[in-house]
């Protein structure tokens, strides 16, 4: 298929091409011709898809059909994002895709003066991308008026309800007129998702491409077992050499960022940090560096890194597993992106094992284990993930596992059985599993760079 086939205008394909975008995408394939229609749309798609086109592109040609006539323009269409990056990077990317339009866009969000905002907002624009807590400051001010709305996108829904923006949003979306095309896009739909959709959506088109799962098959996948004093060492072995053109490498905590940067530099490699105690300024600047390839390394935790767009990225490292799988999923997928082929390397301590099994289970397959390096654990990591959830308090929450849950599964389960019992009711102390002699039958020792389970 190609973009002509939409309908979109001259101006709006002119940009398409300077793209040298040749082919839509599966999401623009499929959201495109029902938001053209003017239908409301719940779209399961994740950043890295082409979905920030597949909205923009048929909203910039709704609002370019109509120009605004001569006066001070109205916000016809607004964009909620959860994060200020992401919400950046959509208003950059209604700039481009509108450039020959004529249409206006600006982006308002926290954390910066809002000076700048304010000054764009007077001018009057088309769309407004923003993020739920300063637009509502903005509103409160006076300096935003949204009764003229005509397309409300809500993105990444399942981020901004994970990050407690849910009350923001309905008094925002109570500001909106009524009759008004709204479309929502959501990386994974849990109930919540689904239940806010049946209240602002009115008879939805649903769309989904690649299940989040399923993107991470593009991914070359290893796990490194190595505990937790040694990954700092791990981390700056695996940078030493040159097959790491850039690594994006998540933190769970800001502090543990902070560290791994400190760490890095002493060590002579080009690394910055991004997350939610760093100003707006310090982390657009981080991520300009990175993405020019002035610094090879970024470390983030998952809130800054959310939706970043970082083309050619060759390796996701997990210096610490998520608790949540589906963050996983959104971490390696700023590698392998637009076809490129992607790497993701996850440490493993002890104590994340219950993370892998989760990670493992959403993806229904095993990361290959990595274990020609000078740092791996010498304890047992245990027996690989049952990818099907076994009969056991599993089954409330397949994708989220307690350490006495992942007990109760081993007895439940013949082939865990069969392994030497481990005790995980107590995950923060790894001596309790003792440092047994390692199950080669579980993690043969290979000259090879890496193996599959
Ligand atoms: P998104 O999911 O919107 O963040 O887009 C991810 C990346 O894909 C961005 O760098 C876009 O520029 C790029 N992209 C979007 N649509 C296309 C397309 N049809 N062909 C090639 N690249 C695209």
């Amino acid at each position: 298929m190609s973009f002509d086939q939409f309908g979109l205008s001259p101006e709006i394909l002119r940009a398409v091409k300077a793209e040298k975008y040749e082919h839509p995408t599966p999401i623009q394939e499929k959201a495109i011709p029902h938001v053209i229609e003017g239908k409301d749309l719940l779209g399961c798609a994740q950043t890295g898809t082409g979905k920030t086109a597949a909205f923009a592109l048929p909203i910039l040609n709704r609002l370019s059909a109509e120009p605004p006539k001569s006066g001070r323009r109205n916000t016809r269409c607004l964009v909620l994002s959860p994060t200020r990056e992401l919400a950046s990077q959509i208003a950059e990317s209604f700039t481009v895709y509108g450039r020959y339009t004529g249409m206006r866009n600006t982006v308002v969000f926290g954390g910066v003066s809002q000076r700048p905002q304010t000054d764009a907002l007077r001018k009057g624009v088309d769309v407004l991308v923003a993020t739920p807590g300063r637009l509502l400051d903005l509103i409160q001010q006076r300096f935003v008026l949204l009764d003229k709305v005509e397309v409300l996108v809500l993105d990444e829904a399942d981020r901004m309800l994970d990050m407690g923006f849910i009350n923001d949003i309905r008094r925002i979306i109570e500001l909106l007129p009524k009759v008004r095309q709204t479309l929502m896009f959501s990386a994974t739909m849990p109930y919540d998702i689904r239940r806010l959709a049946d209240t602002i959506l009115r008879d939805p088109v649903e769309v989904a491409v690649t299940p989040v799962a399923a993107t991470a098959d593009m991914i070359d996948q290893f796990v490194y077992y190595v505990e937790k004093s040694n990954k700092i060492d791990l981390l700056k072995e695996l940078l030493h050499g040159d097959e790491i053109k850039n690594a994006l490498v998540f933190s769970r905590t800001k502090h543990g960022a902070d560290r791994i940067e400190r760490s890095l530099e002493r060590a002579g490699i080009r690394v910055e940090a991004i997350h939610g105690d760093r100003s707006q300024n310090a982390r657009e600047r981080a991520l300009a560096a990175f993405k020019k390839g002035t610094t090879r390394v970024l470390v983030a935790t998952d809130i800054a890194a959310r939706g970043l767009d970082i083309n050619e990225l060759s390796h996701v490292i997990n210096y610490d597993l998520p608790n949540e799988p589906e963050s996983y999923v959104h971490r390696i997928g700023r590698t392998g992106r637009a076809g490129l082929t992607g790497v993701a390397f996850s440490f493993c301590a002890i104590e994340e094992r219950p993370f892998l099994q989760s990670v493992e289970r959403l993806i229904k397959k095993h990361l290959k284990v990595a274990d020609n390096h000078a740092y791996r654990s010498e304890l047992n990591p245990g027996p690989p993930t049952a990818l099907e959830p076994t009969k056991s308090k599993l089954l409330k929450n397949p994708y989220v596992i307690s350490a006495t849950d992942f007990a109760a599964s081993a007895a439940a389960d013949p082939a865990m059985n069969a392994a030497p019992r481990r005790r995980f009711d107590s995950p923060g102390k790894p001596s309790r599993y003792g440092a047994g002699p390692r199950k080669e039958t579980r993690r043969p020792s290979s000259s090879s760079s890496s193996r599959s389970r």
